[in-house]
């Protein structure tokens, strides 16, 4: 096969594989999988830059929503993560901060393995919560959210205020909902992440009270009013949103890299699932500095854990039942 059909492939593939992950909460292929095949083609697009597609999943965040449901105009665009999967990839990250802020200050918090939620408060009550979608536009999910009980429906303060985060499915409600399934006969559901996405995008919210989802807030998307991440998460915390407390702060590879492999350590002991750990420089100054791509936060690597050795048969699932 030529590389311009090899290209034309895989982007045909794995743009298949993303709308049966993000938009059917169904996954066909493991993650693991579906990284190889992107970095693959990331390869191939950065030796071809001419053969790149305009349908290329590598420009793209996400993807299209589902026509049921309502759609949400972000107000601030929601990006991926850029990923590392060694050590090395965070040394060449690390040099490329550096390029730009010499001495960095890093702070490092679990990734959380979830869906994407933002979060729209004004005058410090619950106005709008929508998903990722492609970044720009997402479902309107509030009615959902506010099924979940940790969500504030008002914060301690009156303020506007858009903050992103991650839902989630704990492990244990996670076994109960698949143990519940079983007894009724009905397909269990391939993992957290999939139960998560596939809850709220029930249009009965009573269904989605029951199956105990959680949050952990992590950026404040409208324009900050603190100096730092660490304030972010600190400030989070007054207003009343959950924030995930294992985070460490670190100056070079040799610190985040023990933070890193301490996570590892503890991550089966999680009462939810994680599957790595994202890396961001800590000054929302300097944030500014780095900026964007069309993707990614330049400021922010997010560190995968190798695939687990014994992998769940993903399983389809049928979500109107
Ligand atoms: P991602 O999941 O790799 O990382 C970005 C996301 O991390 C953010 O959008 C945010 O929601 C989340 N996150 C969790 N904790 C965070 C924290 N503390 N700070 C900031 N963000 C945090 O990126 P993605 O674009 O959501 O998904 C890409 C990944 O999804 C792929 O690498 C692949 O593993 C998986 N995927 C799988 C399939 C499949 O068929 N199996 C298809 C498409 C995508």
């Amino acid at each position: 096969m030529n590389v311009e059909s090899k290209i034309k492939t895989l982007t045909e593939q794995l743009n298949h594989y993303a709308h049966a992950y993000y938009t059917l909460d169904n996954p066909i292929v493991e993650d693991a999988e579906y990284d190889r095949l992107y970095r693959e083609l990331v390869a191939l697009e950065t030796e071809n830059p001419n053969l790149v597609r305009a349908d290329s999943p590598t420009h793209r965040t996400g993807d299209v929503v589902l026509s049921g449901f309502k759609k949400y105009t972000h107000d601030y665009q929601l990006y991926s993560l850029q990923d590392a999967f060694s050590k090395e990839e965070l040394e060449a990250f690390d040099t490329r901060v550096r390029k730009e802020i010499p001495d960095p200050e890093y702070i490092c918090e679990l990734k959380i393995d979830g869906l994407s939620l933002s979060l729209v408060y004004v005058n410090g009550v619950l106005e709008t919560a929508a998903t990722r979608g492609d970044g720009s536009i997402g479902e309107d999910i509030t009615e959902q959210v506010k099924r979940i009980k940790d969500v504030p429906l008002v914060l301690s303060e009156p303020i506007d205020i858009v903050v992103r985060g991650e839902a989630y499915l704990p492990r244990r409600n996670f076994q109960k909902l698949n143990l519940e399934r079983e007894e009724e006969g009905l397909p269990s559901f391939a993992n957290p992440r999939n139960a998560a996405a596939g809850t709220l995008r029930q249009l009965d919210t009573k269904v989605v009270a029951k199956r105990g989802l959680a949050t952990f807030l992590y950026q404040e998307a409208s324009p900050a009013t603190n100096d730092t991440q660490e304030e972010v998460l600190e400030y989070f915390e007054k207003l009343g949103l959950v924030v995930n407390d294992q985070r460490a702060f670190a100056t070079d590879i040799t610190e985040i890299w023990n933070f890193i492999e301490k996570v590892a350590a503890l991550r089966d002991a999680l009462p939810y699932d994680i599957d790595g750990v994202v890396i961001k420089v800590n000054q929302l100054a300097q944030q500014d500095v780095l900026g964007f791509t069309v993707k990614f936060p330049k400021w922010a690597i997010a560190y995968k854990f190798p695939a687990e050795l014994a992998e769940t048969e993903i399983l389809s699932v049928d979500w109107t039942v």
